[in-house]
């Protein structure tokens, strides 16, 4: 007799730690909320730890809770400034205090090995908007997903595709962002990724290392 109850199996993910960027507003539609819940859920089925800004805030809130009651680690990594509770709430797992916004950067995409950008902000969008920038120029090789939920990221990928007509983004740099509007999918495909753009000097991979504080190029790259 067939087992209806039979889990399935756990997918093995060629990543260890994942970088999610997301909103530290909730967001006005519940779908934003499930969204982040589901893909703190997907990360712990793929068995990911997660990395993120810290707190409890919004989106970050959410899917920080889901990794870690999955029994995932997360790292969450937050300027001393922005450290007292009232401004970010508590983080779950373990707190990297650093010195500013850039060393976060800095450290959150040392860890990861794909980011995820969930809807969000400003924040979220110039986390994102640099992870690609320096993909565009070779200083990583990492993937690149942006989750879609209800296809909040419609117009900002018009402009893109805009951009790419109009000659100032490379057809070969547009397909950096993978997008998908569901976790399970976007996981899938960044599994699956290959970089198809060639990076432009490994003088600007020095050039970052020393502003960011990297000790070697291949802490970074990893
Ligand atoms: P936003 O999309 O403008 O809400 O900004 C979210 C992103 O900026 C996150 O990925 C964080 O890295 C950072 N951020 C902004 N506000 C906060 C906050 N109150 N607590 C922690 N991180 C924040």
């Amino acid at each position: 007799m067939e087992n209806y109850h039979q889990q399935p199996p756990q997918t093995k993910s060629r990543f260890k730690r994942v970088c999610v960027f997301c909103g530290s507003s909730p967001g006005n539609k519940p779908s934003y909320q499930l969204a982040a819940i589901k893909l703190g859920e997907e990360l712990v089925e793929r068995k990911i730890n997660l990395v993120y800004g810290g707190g409890s805030a919004g989106l970050m809130g959410l899917v920080s809770q889901a990794v870690y009651d999955g029994g995932r680690h997360v790292l969450g990594v937050i300027p001393r400034t922005l450290m007292p509770r009232e401004l970010t709430g508590e983080t779950v797992g373990e707190v990297r205090p650093v010195s500013g916004m850039h060393q976060r950067k800095a450290e959150m995409a040392r860890h990861a090995d794909a980011f995820i950008a969930l809807p969000g902000g400003y924040g979220t969008l110039e986390e994102l908007l640099e992870v690609i920038t320096w993909a565009q120029l070779g200083i990583h090789d990492k993937p690149v997903g942006l989750l879609n939920v209800d296809g909040y990221y419609n117009s900002l990928l018009s402009f893109i595709d805009k951009a790419v007509d109009e000659g100032f983004i490379a057809p070969s740099a547009r397909h950096i962002i993978i997008s998908a509007p569901t976790a399970h999918e976007l996981m899938s495909k960044l599994e699956e990724y290959v970089p198809k753009h060639s990076g432009v000097a490994s003088k600007l991979t020095w050039e970052m290392e020393q502003q960011l504080g990297y000790t070697s190029k291949s802490e970074f790259l990893r």
